[in-house]
């Protein structure tokens, strides 16, 4: 594997040649990441269309132009957010001047899965340039149209600020190996825990974007010919195959009967009443994932959907009435299947997702302010979203990523500066005059008092005397 390690071993040159400091190299990286969008554009569509069969649409609007958003943005804001901060300096330490500033912490290594293939490794990258640091991209082997691309554009684009290494288990297994300075995983919990082993042989620190069963709550307060779409929408975009989906719906039984047929209308407009025939709907990434969900629906109760075609791994949209115990209510679903589970009412909806582990996002469809409270107070996950599933990935203004089961740690905007920088304390305290020679042995009645006074909060003084 000389050629993982001699790729992190060029990250590292560079980075220590301290060339990726300056905001203009990382303005630069920046622009030359957006050129790089532009001038390859069809390239990159052509190549999720392969992978995954996306829409040209949908890889402008969830990979290609994402990424560019995100880039734009960065770039934008990047100037101010670098500003150091001043920090107020108590009495007992005055005078002096103390600050934070952000510095790049390194190389950093980004391990990406192949749902959203391009998004997932380009918008980190575009957070751990705009911080400074030099990148090591793995993109998913699940994936090969996109990981040939991104190996053969990027160095192009990124000469010195970002490497590839392509392949599967064996690549990254030596690349974990390596000593990075922080890794930015997205992708299962499997391998999260592979991750997360590795890094602790170095100590070094991760950001781990996951996933799991994140859920919709409907209730009887919303538009459920709304709600339905927009659901079916989050569902069923890329074939179901995004973190973000809502994975299950909640709803008492007398909600779950009109959403059950404001979804079926609601695929129909989305795909036609033959999805297959539509270039709008994605395919399963391949044939051990189609097996895996083709098992779940035969285990289940299918009420809409279920055709499938295993030779052009097409899953029709399904909608399922799981029984309990039913399988597919047991792990993350990550495909066009969408089961409508009856609850007897808010306490209930809110014990069942509080039973589970933490999800990546929680969807409550309610015009009622005592039950939006109710989610918000007495649960957690990665985000909540009311009345839309999946959106808040574009606002690059909110972090984004999980809570116990569904991650660690948070990206996007500035919140990736933050998460690829060190927020370093600085402290500038003059010579003279030396205010430390009150405060240094031998220590005496008098300095006693004056550290008393400089050091124990006011109250506290006043009830002594
Ligand atoms: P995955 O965990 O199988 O693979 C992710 C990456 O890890 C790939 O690059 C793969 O090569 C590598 N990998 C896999 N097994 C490994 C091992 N044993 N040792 C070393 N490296 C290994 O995930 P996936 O199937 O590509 O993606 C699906 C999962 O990702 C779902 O759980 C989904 O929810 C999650 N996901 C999360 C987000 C998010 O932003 N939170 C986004 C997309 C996908």
């Amino acid at each position: 594997m000389q050629h993982v390690a001699s790729s992190v071993v060029r990250a590292r040159a560079v980075f220590d040649a301290g060339t990726t400091r300056p905001l203009t190299w990382r303005l630069d990286q920046l622009r030359q990441l957006r050129r790089m969008l532009a001038e390859r554009h069809a390239e990159f569509a052509e190549a999720l269309a392969k992978d995954v069969g996306k829409h040209r649409t949908e890889a402008q609007l969830a990979e290609i132009g994402f990424v560019d958003a995100e880039a734009a943005h960065l770039e934008r804001h990047l100037e101010g957010w670098l500003r150091p901060r001043r920090v107020p300096v108590p009495l007992v330490a005055q005078p002096a001047r103390a600050w934070t500033e952000l510095t790049p912490l390194g190389v950093v290594l980004v391990i990406g899965p192949w749902n959203y293939p391009l998004q997932l490794l380009l918008a980190p990258l575009a957070g751990a340039l705009a911080a400074g640091n030099t990148v090591v991209l793995k993109p998913s082997e699940h994936a090969p149209a996109t990981s040939a691309a991104l190996a053969r554009w990027v160095p192009e684009y990124l000469a010195g600020a970002a490497e590839v290494v392509e392949g599967g288990i064996p690549e990254t297994t030596a690349l974990l190996a390596e000593r990075f300075d922080h890794i930015f995983f997205t992708g299962g919990e499997a391998a999260a825990k592979v991750v997360m082993r590795a890094a602790a042989e170095h100590l070094t620190p991760v950001t781990l974007e996951l996933g799991g069963k994140s859920p919709a709550y409907v209730d009887a307060s919303t538009d459920l010919a709304t709600a339905a779409k927009r659901i079916a929408w989050g569902r069923f975009m890329n074939a179901g195959q995004t973190c973000v989906a809502p994975d299950y719906v909640l709803a008492r039984e007398e909600i779950l009967e009109p959403l059950q047929a404001e979804l079926i209308k609601a695929v129909a407009a989305l795909f036609g009443t033959d999805p297959a025939a539509s270039l709008s709907y994605g395919r399963i990434v391949d044939d051990r994932h189609f097996a895996r969900l083709a098992a779940l629906a035969d285990a289940s109760t299918v009420v809409h959907g279920g055709q499938r075609d295993a030779a052009s791994r097409y899953f029709a949209p399904t909608l399922l009435r799981p029984a309990p115990g039913d399988a597919v209510m047991a792990e993350e679903i990550f495909g066009p299947l969408l089961p409508l589970v009856p609850v007897r009412g808010l306490d209930a909806a809110i014990e069942e997702v509080n039973g589970r582990a933490k999800p990546l996002a929680l969807y409550v469809f309610s015009k009622d302010r005592a039950t939006r409270r109710a989610f918000a107070e007495r649960t957690s996950s990665g985000a909540l979203c009311f009345d839309v599933p999946a959106a808040h990935l574009s606002v690059p203004g909110l972090p984004f990523g999980g809570v116990g089961g569904s991650g660690m740690g948070a990206y996007h905007g500035e919140h990736s500066v933050r998460t690829f920088s060190h927020e370093r304390p600085t402290l500038d305290k003059p010579l003279r005059p030396d205010t430390l020679e009150l405060l240094y042995p031998p220590y005496t009645r008098t300095k006693h008092r004056l550290i008393d006074a400089l050091v124990a909060p006011v109250g506290k003084r006043i009830r002594k005397r």
